[in-house]
């Protein structure tokens, strides 16, 4: 049902820089940056470097449409550098959701990850003349998965989710685990199994374009209740999350930050890097804007549940110094909860 990346393809890190500036999103690409005002779209350069000087004809498989996997040959000649381009676009849902779109520039192929709704997702498309041909779902929740049914049904997409939850996501086709690569459009997503929030909760990542879906095991500022899962699980989990390269730009399923800023403050009010990012934080929302994508190296800077270990935070929890990680994560949840 997926495949790996021919070894003959490396990323180049070079191309994969991108920034939101109030409302607009940069994104530096060979030979200059481009500047796109109003779409909350992020435009992600794959480079990919290929062969010294002769043809390479790499075939590799993939999923399109109706499920089937197709024998493809990519003919590839005498390039040392190829950009291919996904551009994500977020559709703000429900009251406080994100949906994202995943568009592959040199194919049309789209993906939606955690529609909890339909008609946004079908407005985003329709306005873009676009079809819809997978539904990536992080978890089975209602507010993740309630758009799957009539987005299948209007696009004929895939659903893809998690093996683990094959009878709680709702029209699942690709059952997907932990260490699985599937290939979109060939761009090679790895899928990060993250339970704790639920048992079958998983994270898409493209690690050519630097691009993690957290859902709702990483937000900004915080990470997802534990429904299902032991501290123990989600401190596991959010290692997994923060072995990524510290650049990896995250995109989770909730627009929670402002909020989490404040139990953040709360509990370190000396982090300058918190300090200034809750005021940006502040700025953003003030405006309407989305504070997601963060990025991983911000929320290692800030994040109380990534850092468990914080002296400051401890002191302000009376966490003793002799617990481990996943206590103090425990204690941090419950002072959250009860916020
Ligand atoms: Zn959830």
């Amino acid at each position: 049902m997926f495949s790996k990346v021919p070894h003959a393809m490396a990323s180049l890190p070079c191309s994969r820089v991108a920034t939101s500036v109030y409302g607009f999103w940069k994104c530096k690409v060979r030979g200059g940056v481009s500047l796109w005002p109003g779409a909350r779209q992020l435009c992600l350069r794959k480079g990919l470097l290929y062969g010294l000087m002769r043809c390479l004809s790499i075939p590799f498989k993939t999923l399109h449409g109706a499920g089937q996997s197709l024998g493809v040959t990519r003919l590839l000649c005498n390039v040392s550098c190829i950009s291919t381009a996904l551009q994500i676009e977020l559709i703000p849902c429900l009251r406080d959701n994100y949906a994202f779109l995943i568009h592959d520039e040199n194919t049309g192929t789209v993906g939606v990850v955690d529609p909890s709704e339909a008609v946004p997702v079908i407005d985003a498309l329709t306005k873009k003349n676009r079809n819809l041909n997978y539904i990536l779902n992080t978890h089975h929740h209602h507010d993740h998965t309630g758009g799957n049914i009539e987005l299948k049904e209007t696009y004929g997409a895939k659903v893809i989710g998690s093996g683990k939850d094959r009878d709680r996501i709702p029209g699942i086709d690709i059952a997907l685990n932990d260490g699985d690569r599937w290939m979109f459009a060939g761009h090679e997503v790895h899928v990060i199994e993250t339970p704790g929030h639920t048992k079958g909760h998983i994270n898409f990542h493209f690690p050519e374009s630097g691009t993690i879906f957290t859902g709702d095991t990483l937000f900004s500022l915080s990470c997802g209740k534990l429904f299902e899962g032991t501290p123990e699980e989600m401190l596991a989990s959010l290692k997994k999350i923060m072995s990524l390269p510290d650049d990896t730009s995250i995109f989770c399923g909730h627009e929670y930050t402002l909020s989490n800023a404040k139990f953040a403050l709360s509990i370190e009010p000396n982090n300058e890097v918190l300090q200034s990012y809750a005021s940006r934080v502040a700025q953003l929302r003030n405006k309407g804007l989305p504070t997601i994508p963060t990025t991983l190296k911000l929320e290692k800077s800030c994040n109380p549940f990534l850092r468990a270990s914080s002296t400051e935070i401890r002191q302000s929890l009376n966490i003793p110094a002799s617990a481990d990680d996943a206590e103090a994560l425990r204690i941090i949840r419950q002072a959250k909860d009860n916020f």
